[in-house]
């Protein structure tokens, strides 16, 4: 068993991965990894330098050039490629268009699963994304899989991206966007977004931010203090 506690938090998309990992981390003092944005982040870099994603050469030789950094700031995500503050630049819809096609390569994954585990080392981490209880952390003490409504849940997302000032995505689009990523994301072969028997089942359709953090802590105090 490790000793450093590691939490992960797998499910479909803006189901509230992060809302919850973002709040855990912060009430247990621990790092928060947003293995979405490394992903995102990635991709931001193959579009601007039209990376041939079928040339498996061109994909390896552009992940060497391409470094990921986390900044914690209030538990927010921040995170810069090659240096430059990219967070709010990888949420936008060209990313979110190409993000499932990158992230379903062999390649990517593997450089990307081999830094997650590395930042997760020895640390007490929440790490949210879709093969963290299944393959990045399959030790992972405590896992939860989130899922909530697809309405409700683009819903939620177009709120979001009309608060940061997106005026032009319509509901309909982020819909589609989400119901395109989920089934990508479910039916790829490299690790597919799937349910660790392990993991317990949190549907958040129904219930508030601080109830979803309530029933999330309770799984988590058997573990404490560490
Ligand atoms: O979490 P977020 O929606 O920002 O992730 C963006 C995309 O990155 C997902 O739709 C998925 O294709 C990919 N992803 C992944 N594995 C992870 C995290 C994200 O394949 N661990």
């Amino acid at each position: 068993m490790r000793k450093n506690l590691v939490i992960a938090i797998d499910g479909y998309s803006s189901c509230g991965k992060s809302t919850l990992a973002k709040a855990l981390a912060k009430k247990l003092g621990f790092i928060y990894i947003d293995s979405g944005a490394m992903y995102r982040a990635v991709t931001l870099y193959f579009i601007r330098n039209q990376v041939d994603m079928s040339n498996p050469e061109a994909v390896t030789d552009a992940l060497q050039h391409i470094e990921l950094n986390f900044h914690a700031r209030d538990y927010q995500s921040h995170i810069t490629l090659n240096g430059e503050e990219v967070s709010e630049e990888i949420r936008q819809m060209p990313v979110s268009e190409n993000v499932s096609a990158v992230s379903a390569n062999k390649i990517v994954r593997k450089e990307m699963v081999k830094q997650q585990q590395r930042m997760g080392k020895s640390k007490n981490i929440v790490m949210d994304g879709r093969d963290i209880g299944t393959t990045v952390f399959a030790d992972a003490q405590v896992k939860f899989f989130m899922t909530a409504d697809p309405k409700i849940r683009a819903e939620r997302r177009f709120r979001e991206m009309q608060s940061k000032g997106d005026t032009t995505t319509t509901l309909e689009e982020v819909f589609e966007n989400l119901a395109h990523r989920d089934y990508a994301d479910t039916t790829r072969v490299e690790s597919p977004l799937t349910r660790a028997e392990d993991a317990i089942i949190l549907d958040n359709t129904n219930i508030t931010e601080t109830e979803q953090l309530d029933f999330a802590m309770e799984q988590v105090q058997q573990y404490l203090p560490l």
